[in-house]
């Protein structure tokens, strides 16, 4: 039976990571962890506590409340593993401009990330995972015996994220996803707690020019490489 490993996957917003680990971690019976989830599960809480307003986060009241957030996955009707704050199921909440226009300035407390980082390696421990991330390779689980760091140029991610949007018959405008786009990736980039950076030993996936199928090539064979020690 093949060894269990961790695999953290790393890079700028919408560069497809989260479809990208979480079909690999159907593909390998292991768990995905979709950490962006969390950070975004916390700035709904902090959105609807009134604790940010105007990009203002009330940083004080959001630390005093943090140990009685409940933030964890839960099983949706098919199974499938979704985010939830306090209970409730807040996958499709999430997602929306509202939240990722704000979930930059949150995912900067230091005592937001710690807790989460506490999270994470609890649910990773000693289980095969799959997790994707910004600080994964580098911080969360400096480990892992597989680290991909993605890139994609932002106009494409942007395009992505506008087809994406409008599939699912949502509002959206090109122009409005790509200002939040580069928005969140200079804020990751630069912010002062674990900022994106790619791990020294982590292997770059420039997919702006790639189908999903030569994306899944790559991947499988780098998986393989690590499972089974191939050159
Ligand atoms: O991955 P996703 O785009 O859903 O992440 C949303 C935001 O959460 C990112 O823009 C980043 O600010 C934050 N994040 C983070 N650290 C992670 C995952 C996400 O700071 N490990």
């Amino acid at each position: 039976m093949d060894k269990k490993i961790a695999i953290a996957i790393d890079g700028f917003s919408s560069c497809g990571k989260s479809t990208m680990a979480k079909n690999l971690a159907r593909r390998l019976s292991y768990i995905y962890i979709d950490t962006g989830a969390m950070y975004r599960a916390m700035t709904l809480y902090a959105l609807r506590n009134r604790l940010l307003q105007d990009g203002n986060l009330d940083q004080a009241a959001l630390k005093s409340r943090l140990e009685r957030i409940d933030i964890s996955f839960c099983r949706n009707a098919d199974g499938v593993s979704e985010i939830c704050l306090d209970g409730e199921n807040v996958e499709s909440l999430i997602r929306g401009m509202s939240v990722s226009n704000a979930v930059s300035i949150v995912a900067q407390e230091a005592s937001v990330r710690e807790k989460m980082v506490l999270l994470q390696r609890q649910i990773a421990a000693g289980k095969g995972t799959v997790m994707d991330g910004r600080d994964i390779g580098t911080v969360v689980l400096p480990d892992a015996e597989l680290k991909i760091f993605v890139t994609a140029r932002a106009d494409v991610r942007a395009q992505r994220r506008y087809n994406e949007l409008k599939a699912k018959g949502q509002e959206a405008s090109f122009q409005e996803i790509l200002n939040n786009i580069e928005m969140r990736d200079r804020m990751d980039l630069n912010r002062a707690v674990s900022p994106l950076r790619q791990a020294p030993d982590a292997l770059v996936l420039d997919n702006s020019d790639m189908t999903l199928e030569q994306q899944d090539a790559w991947l499988n064979q780098k998986v393989e490489e690590v499972l089974h020690g191939h050159c």
